[in-house]
């Protein structure tokens, strides 16, 4: 089966909330809106600038430090665990790509954090049942039912969203 493109973006948000991958996968982008977005928009432009590379692999755009490693700045710890989720997904893509272990790192500049992530064979699955997932929410032409979240009342679709 041919999957849709999945940008790193989406498979966040597969782990935060189906109906707002739904929204987002329709262009319904409203994140922008959204203050917590602005501002890790302004720590990712201004830190680590001169180390930082941008390259785009099929459909994710991979930030590198200089000795080409995979890395994910976040502004707080609550973004953890969705942030390593989304580092994997970019190794999974190298590791595709035909690069030999691929490695990341996550960054949390406030508190002085930093975490080596890996890929394991285990990852490598969990990523591609999630791949099918995503698949079936975004193709789905109706958005997905779900229950209200303790994230819903700061999340940019909330008007769109009636939940
Ligand atoms: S308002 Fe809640 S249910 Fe709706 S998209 Fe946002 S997080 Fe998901």
């Amino acid at each position: 089966m041919k999957l849709k493109e999945i940008t790193g973006t989406m498979f966040a948000y597969s782990y935060l909330c189906s109906r707002k991958l739904w929204l987002f996968s329709h262009n319904i982008a409203l994140e922008t809106e959204s203050e917590d977005v602005k501002i890790g928009k302004i720590i990712d432009e201004y830190t680590y600038k001169k180390e930082k590379k941008n390259i785009n692999i099929d459909s994710v755009c991979i930030d590198f430090l200089s000795d080409g490693i995979v890395y994910e700045i976040k502004k707080s710890l609550a973004e953890k665990d969705t942030a390593i989720k989304q580092i994997k997904y970019y190794l999974y893509i190298l590791k595709n790509k035909g690069v030999e272990n691929p490695n990341g790192i996550l960054k949390i500049p406030k508190i002085k954090y930093q975490e080596e992530i890996y890929l394991s064979d285990k990852d490598v699955e969990e990523i591609e049942n999630k791949l099918l997932e995503i698949n079936r929410i975004i193709t789905d032409a109706n958005m997905p039912n779900d229950k209200k979240l303790k994230a819903c009342s700061k999340c940019a679709y909330y008007a769109l969203c009636k939940i």
